[in-house]
């Protein structure tokens, strides 16, 4: 039988997300072990979750028949603290994803527009259009966003500007003077959303708090997650610091157990884990050194990245996403953004590293 209920018409606008290649399902695929697989394909942490992170997991697993705190007190009072706010200013969201789809759900509809930038991370069309809201989607500079060109492209009817800093996929951070402009210069009616999924990757990231804590700019709102350096991809745990107003309007239509509370035990473990924070930026450093190094002396071009990722050219990138795949190692094409001459690759172990090195340079040799 056929299904012919007629579908929501905004969906056939809606793009699909197209993730990382899970380690398990290429490993099928090539008939390999998992454990000779490696992925270095969705940006996660190569050390894995903070071991303090890992024994509140073990410690509240036989509480899980439970319902999670709905509001998250204990962690929304240890963020809160951390980041010098009140917890009004804080909504969490199932990963950082979900806090971008619940200001669509506040914000965005039919007769609205977005503004992005060209190459920017895929969820922001994605939201867009599952609201039946316009995308505006501005040239790139340099591989990293336009500001000045986004302020320009704002129209009366836009509601949103997503801005990730550093950028996903090509790892470029705005200058700071720019995002302290277009801050600054916000027409009235739009919100600035600035996605830091990376901030803690950067060597000197910009403050954007205090614009939240004292309230200067009441439409900007910061897009956090615990996904990236705290390496708890898995649990799915983002936020948002915003205006009080907004955060109670994510918060309204949200679902109301949005955060399980492994996840939330595991964040205020991970918060508090320095350690495990210091390793994760130092061993991401030393590879992202090792990364250029090699292109250098491959003569590939790089976009210098400020993130835990790096852009590299390979002329066909399906074509070394699929040969690199066939020899193991896990990256991402990077057709789907426009992209077809890139791969991206995340930083891994010293090992994963030069396993993919290896296999990359192989490959171009090769074809
Ligand atoms: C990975 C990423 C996120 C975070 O996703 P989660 O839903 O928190 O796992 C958000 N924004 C960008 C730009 C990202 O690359």
């Amino acid at each position: 039988m056929k299904f012919t209920i007629r579908f929501n018409p905004t969906l056939a606008a809606v793009p699909r997300y197209q993730p990382g290649r899970p380690i398990e399902e290429v490993a099928r695929e090539l008939g390999l072990a998992p454990e000779a697989v490696i992925k270095l394909a969705s940006n996660e942490n190569p050390l894995g979750p903070s071991p303090r992170a890992l024994a509140a997991l073990r410690n509240g697993l036989d509480q899980v028949h439970l319902y999670p705190d709905g509001n998250a007190y204990y962690l929304k009072q240890r963020l809160a603290e951390k980041l010098d706010v009140d917890p009004r200013h804080l909504a969490l969201g199932n990963g950082s994803n979900e806090i971008l789809e619940l200001i669509g759900h506040a914000l965005l509809g039919p007769g609205t527009d977005v503004v992005v930038s060209d190459y920017a991370f895929a969820v922001y069309p994605i939201v867009t259009h599952l609201f039946g809201a316009n995308l505006i989607t501005v040239p790139a500079r340099d591989y990293g966003h336009d500001l000045p060109a986004m302020r320009r492209a704002i129209t009366p009817r836009t509601r949103v500007v997503f801005v990730a800093q550093p950028n996903n996929p090509t790892g470029v951070a705005a200058p700071e003077a720019e995002i302290q402009q277009l801050v600054e210069d916000l027409p009235p009616g739009v919100l600035l959303v600035m996605d830091e999924a990376y901030r803690e990757y950067q060597e000197k990231p910009l403050d954007l708090l205090p614009w939240v804590r004292e309230g200067r700019q009441p439409h900007l709102v910061l897009a956090r997650t615990f996904s990236k350096i705290y390496g708890l991809a898995g649990l799915r745990l983002g936020y948002a610091v915003g205006h009080p107003d907004l955060i109670s309007a994510l918060d309204q239509v949200r679902a109301p157990f949005n955060v399980n509370r492994l996840a939330q035990e595991a964040a205020l473990a991970a918060l508090d884990d320095r350690e495990h924070l210091e390793r994760t930026r130092a061993n991401n450093a030393a590879g992202m050194r090792a990364y250029e190094q090699a292109f250098r002396a491959a003569g590939m071009a790089w976009v210098p990245s400020a993130a835990n990722f790096i852009l590299v050219r390979v002329g066909d990138g399906q074509r070394v996403f699929e040969r690199m795949q066939e020899r193991g190692v896990i990256v991402r094409p990077m057709g789907g953004y426009r992209l077809p001459e890139w791969v991206r690759i995340t930083v891994g172990t010293p090992a994963e590293n030069e396993r993919c090195i290896a296999a990359l340079l192989e490959v171009m040799a090769s074809i």
